[in-house]
């Protein structure tokens, strides 16, 4: 698709719930460090495949996988490769911010903990893990306040900085600005932007101004299918296919 080095990729992925076949030979790739929106009518398969890179459905039991999913030469469904090790590597950002209910500092410091990083070394991380999502400057002399007492879009923030303190390669986002107030969400799409420069970024989004602000390339879906994928531009601006034309310009 362009000459970037591909970080992520699903090739002839398929997936069933039962008998219910959700997705459908499902081949795309996310180039590293760009921001890839996919969007697609609700249902048609977006956080099921989202999902698929970071093993979440190792919870299901009646989820089958086919098909191979890469990050850079590592297939993450090898049994060699543990389910923590590709959620530290793959982080995910889910639609209503869910912060524990604890502080905001104790918010980083537990999955810092839990991934046995040396207590001396916390302080710093959250310090940077904050400032890398806008937050310091908010929160900073506020840090043992109960993170459930921030507003909606200081939350979202606080759990883009949960995900960025493990440095991971590659965030998900599922519709992460959709339960926010426009000035909320675009203090969020500031901030991806901002991360992109770092983290490779795959965001499901309903809000179609939203992917042409923020994402490189976008993917549309169409029940279970990939249907087209390109520059943002070239989706919205010179769609290839009747569906995605329709879909972009609202006739849906
Ligand atoms: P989207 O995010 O695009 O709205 P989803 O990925 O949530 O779509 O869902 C795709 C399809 O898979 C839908 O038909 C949905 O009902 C079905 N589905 C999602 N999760 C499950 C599950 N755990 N068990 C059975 N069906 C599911
Ligand atoms: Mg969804």
């Amino acid at each position: 698709m362009n000459e970037a080095i591909i970080k992520l990729s699903a090739q002839g992925l398929n997936l069933w719930f039962g008998n219910k076949h959700v997705l459908k030979n499902v081949s795309v790739t996310f180039p590293e460090k760009q921001v890839t929106a996919l969007i697609g009518p609700s249902g048609c398969g977006k956080s099921t495949l989202l999902r698929c890179f970071n093993r979440m459905h190792d919870l299901s039991p009646d989820a089958r996988i086919e098909g191979k999913i890469m990050l850079e030469n590592e297939d993450l469904y090898d049994k060699k490769i543990s389910v923590t090790e590709v959620r530290k590597r793959v982080g995910m950002v889910f639609q209503k911010a869910n912060p524990f209910p604890k502080s905001i500092y104790e918010n980083i410091n537990y999955g810092l903990k839990i991934n046995d990083i040396p207590s001396k070394e916390r302080p710093a991380i959250i310090e940077r893990a904050l400032k890398e999502s806008y937050l310091w400057e908010e929160v900073k002399d506020e840090l043992k306040k109960p993170a459930t007492r921030m507003s909606g879009g200081q939350q979202q923030r606080l759990c883009i900085a949960r995900t960025v303190a493990l440095r991971p390669e590659v965030i998900l986002m599922d519709e992460p600005c959709s339960a926010l107030d426009p000035i909320s969400t675009r203090k969020v799409e500031e901030l991806i932007v901002q991360l992109k420069k770092q983290y490779t970024i795959v965001i499901v989004t309903h809000n179609m101004q939203q992917a042409q602000r923020i994402a490189d390339q976008t993917i549309f879906m169409y029940l279970g299918e990939v249907v087209e994928e390109g520059r943002t531009d070239d989706i919205f601006n010179h769609p290839q296919k009747d569906l995605t034309k329709n879909y972009v310009s609202g006739h849906f």
